[in-house]
């Protein structure tokens, strides 16, 4: 490759004139897209099958002449639609909070200094550095390319990457806003900015959060829509028989519309969604980002997680540790990325200069890098990758001189080639410095520094490298090779070179990622993990984070594998090491095709593809570039698995609840339609008012409904395997449970009203309404778990349910003793009397579940949910 080198190389802005440009063009931003709109949010909240049902009773109450109950209706229609409107503002506001969270940065030179900024702060005249996987910020004209290649699919369509090159003739010597790199590395002067540049003119910035139909939402909006037919269906039968058997006209339509009213849960969609989005707010306190609301529901099923290792699984804090060159061993004194301290050989102290070997290696780790080291205070700071940081501090520690001007030519690192080069002037010599993965750097070497000088690198040498390399390897270091050759001409061409050492760096395991894989373990959740480094390190990490590792297998075996065979493999415990990101596709393609839920961890622009076709893409917040956090579900934004495992675990838990809420709320419902119906059979009179059913369902069971969807996590969450994606929300089970209270309820409530009735319907009615709610709020306990009784829960482990269950009482109370809910609700006073044997019957849906699930804990220990 020629070396594209500008005549004036730029220098970027000062701090003071970007000040001045960024006032003169304001920020680099594009109209966002248009915030949905109060009134629209509001306006939701009064379409909708539920709503037209309440609408058509008012009207039929008011045609009827029943002003109480149309006022009644009315009112109910505005309070569900408040409520509503509050509950979606809230979740509207959350997600926005999270679109704006993934406010991305960008490199820029300002005041001589790489630094990283916003990238609503960039303005025309900036100097940018542009790497793979970078979303270009701005247009901008290049001032060095090297191998850059950019997707500008965006804005042309075209899916093939285009190569830009600075000539001035070239057309495609400039940059978009918006379009991505895909490999190589550039530095550009930006020449527009915000809605100046072209994609600002076609385009406005759509937030990625916020797809808000989940499979869930969809599932119980088809269940909705299906209970919501069903319900017409019986509504206008109930009022047709009652009409025939000789009713009362008005009676009956009313019955029947409320009936109807009873049975959908058409709430229940919406209901899911604002809780996914809540959650996910919740969430992104944990350091979990979800982009997608699919995710937060798609996690608590996860089965597999395949991890990357470094970064994820360690600190991604390396520190050179060791240089070996010919079997000499250079030791570094002090860790991170401050460079005071010093290289020793054999104890004694050594600087650049003191023997060629030694300068020969320097010279690799600073001409063969991109990162810069800054004293910020007491402390320094890095920009740029962490391999290469260490290596930089190494050197610095052995005061090694900075080389002059920039690299002439270059082959940058991927994660595919595992190598990069450089070629550039060191003194008078032209010298090209490589450095990569011991395997990807030997492959390339024809000749090593050995003892006795420059010399033919033998099958013996290489032996003795590798042994070398292994024994780095094994202490969990990772090791990275540097070699050099002179060149006449400032093509790379990666051939031909001089192996000069290995470099062993530390790179510890996060303490806590320990805790979590083991947490995995005991949730049926299989770690993987998957790193481009080399498999002796990949293990002796694994080790430290006692990952169970039966196998280990290399990208190269793996791709002599067969599908059937890695199928096999894929059951026991293995690890892949020396990867590409390819890989990575092929690996998610058979698990799932095994019927496994696949989390997948990637950060380079190559793991993209990975991450969308895995069932929960997980990126970096502060490693991944742009591509990869544009592709994910999930963005950890520490990049740490522990959050990953936490974020599961939440998932776990916002899923229960809404299966506990979804179930909770269709019991209460099937014990209204039981009583309305089997009444109806009896001849009895209307035993729930309209009102009144409307009172049960949205104000004291949805209130109810809500806090139990707040329901913290259990001990037994991650104890549990994962859960079968396929089963809904509704098993058999759960069916037969919700029946069974259906029946109870429903009988119960029809019992009291029959056998008051001698005191008047009044009474009676008020009777059978008032212990209709009382039924239903004993059984949110059974409902908080079919399994664990609540003294292993904790009664009050959830507090606000038992403050919902307290207010929603009182409500009752105010329902059945204060006038104006009198009036509106046409109850009358009851006696003690009345409220004990409401009592009676409300005691057996508390205790009966309470004492089936203790023998059942006691016999066979706890069960799954
Ligand atoms: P993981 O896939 O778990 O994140 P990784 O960082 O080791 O692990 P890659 O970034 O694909 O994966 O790196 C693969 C190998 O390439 C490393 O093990 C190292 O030997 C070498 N390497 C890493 N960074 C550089 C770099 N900047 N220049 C040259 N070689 C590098």
């Amino acid at each position: 490759m020629r070396p594209d080198e500008p005549q004036n190389q730029p220098t970027g802005l000062t701090s003071a004139e970007a000040a001045k440009r960024l006032q003169k063009h304001g920020p680099n931003a594009l109209a966002e897209a248009k915030p949905i709109s109060v009134w629209r949010i509001l306006l939701r909240q009064f379409t909708g099958l539920l709503v037209l049902l309440l609408l058509g009773a008012a009207l039929v109450a008011l045609v009827l002449g029943e002003h109480v109950d149309s006022i009644a209706i009315g009112m109910v229609v505005i309070l569900n639609g408040v409520l509503g409107f509050v509950q979606e503002w809230r979740a509207e506001t959350a997600l926005a909070a999270l679109r704006n969270m993934l406010a991305p940065k960008a490199r820029v030179i300002r005041d001589q200094e790489l630094i990283e900024i916003d990238r609503r702060e960039i303005v025309p005249g900036d100097l940018i550095l542009l790497d793979a996987g970078d979303q270009v910020p701005a247009d901008a004209r290049l001032t060095t390319a090297l191998e850059l290649r950019v997707d500008e699919s965006v804005l042309t369509g075209e899916s093939a990457p285009v190569s830009k090159s600075i000539r001035p003739d070239d057309a495609n010597n400039t940059v978009m806003m918006g379009t991505h790199v895909v490999s190589g590395r550039a530095e550009a002067i930006v020449e527009a900015t915000g809605s100046k540049t072209a994609f600002g003119k076609i385009a406005t910035l759509t937030g990625s959060v916020g797809e808000k139909e989940t499979n869930l939402s969809r599932q119980l909006g088809k269940l909705g829509a299906q209970l919501g037919l069903v319900a017409i269906g019986i509504g206008v039968a109930v009022a047709l028989v009652g009409v025939l058997v000789g009713r009362d006209v008005i009676d009956m339509v009313m019955t029947g519309l409320s009936m109807a009213v009873a049975i959908v849960p058409e709430g229940l969609p919406a209901v899911v969604t604002i809780s996914l989005a809540l959650g996910a707010a919740a969430m992104v306190r944990q350091k979990a980002l979800a982009r997608r609301l699919q995710a937060m529901e798609t996690l608590g099923s996860a089965s597999v997680i395949c991890t990357d290792k470094t970064g994820t699984l360690t600190e991604n804090m390396m520190t050179t540790e060791t240089l070996w060159i010919t079997g000499r061993q250079y030791d570094a004194v002090g860790t991170g990325y401050d460079p005071t301290g010093r290289i020793l050989l054999e104890g004694q102290p050594i600087r650049y200069g003191a023997n060629a070997d030694l300068d020969a290696a320097l010279d690799v780790m600073v001409g063969c890098n991109h990162a810069k080291l800054r004293r910020e205070g007491a402390q320094w700071q890095m920009v740029g990758d962490p391999t290469e940081g260490a290596l930089l501090t190494f050197a610095y520690k052995g005061w090694t001189s900075i080389p002059a001007g920039p690299a002439l030519s270059e082959i940058p690192f991927s994660s595919a080639r595992k190598r990069m080069s450089t070629v550039r002037w060191l003194g008078e010599d032209l010298i090209q410095l490589v450095k990569g993965a011991p395997e990807q750097v030997l492959d390339v070497c024809t000749h090593w520094r050995g003892p006795n000088g420059t010399a033919v690198l033998t099958d013996a040498d290489r032996k003795s490298i590798e042994t070398a390399y292994a024994s780095f390897a094994e202490r969990g270091l990772r090791v990275i090779a540097l070699a050099r050759r002179e060149v006449s001409q400032t093509e790379v061409k990666e051939e031909s070179l001089e192996f000069i050492g290995l470099v062993g760096m530390v790179d510890p395991p996060r303490p806590e990622v320990r805790a979590a894989i083991q947490a995995c373990k005991s949730a049926g959740i299989d770690v993987i993990m998957i790193t481009g480094d080399g498999p002796l390190t990949a293990r002796a990490i694994a080790e430290k984070l006692n990952m169970p590792v039966e196998r280990t297998i290399t990208g190269a075996e793996l791709e002599q594998t067969d599908d059937e065979a890695l199928a096999q493999l894929l059951k026991q415990p293995v690890l892949f090491a020396r990867t590409s990101p390819e890989h990575k596709m092929r690996l998610i393609r058979t698990l799932q095709a095994d019927g496994q839920i696949v989390a997948m961890t990637g950060d380079g622009v190559n793991d993209a593809p990975a991450l969308k076709k895995a069932d929960i893409g997980v990126a970096m917040g502060t490693r991944g570039t742009d591509v990869a956090k544009d592709a994910a579900d999930l963005v950890l934004l520490d990049d740490n698995f522990a959050t990953l495992e936490r974020a599961i675990r939440e998932g776990r838990r916002q899923f229960a609840n809404i299966q506990r809420f979804v179930r909770y709320l269709l019991s209460s419902n099937a014990g209204e339609v039981v009583a309305i119906l089997i009444n109806l059979a009896l001849g009895g009179p209307l035993i729930f008012l309209p009102t009144q059913i409307l009172w049960m369902n949205l104000v004291t069971d949805g209130v109810t409904a809500l806090m139990l969807g707040l329901e913290p996590g259990t001990s037994d969450q991650m104890t549990q395997p994962p859960r079968n994606p396929k089963s809904g929300i509704l098993d058999r089970t759960a069916m037969w449970i919700i029946l069974a209270f259906g029946a109870y309820t429903g009988t119960a409530s029809l019992y009291l009203f029959h056998s008051f009735m001698h005191e008047g319907e009044a009474i009676a009615r008020t009777v059978a309404f008032s212990g209709m709610v009382l039924f239903e709020k004993m059984s949110v306990f059974a409902f908080r778990s079919f399994t664990r009784p609540c003294w292993k829960l904790g009664w009050f482990s959830n507090p606000l349910l038992i403050l919902a269950l307290v207010a929603m009482i009182g409500a009752q109370l105010a329902a059945v003793y204060w006038p104006p809910l009198q009036t509106l609700l046409r109850t009358a006073p009851l006696g003690w009397e009345h409220w004990q044997m409401i009592a009676l019957f409300a005691i057996p849906l508390v205790a009966v579940p309470e004492i089936i699930k203790t023998l059942r804990t006691t016999q066979d220990g706890p069960q799954a949910e």
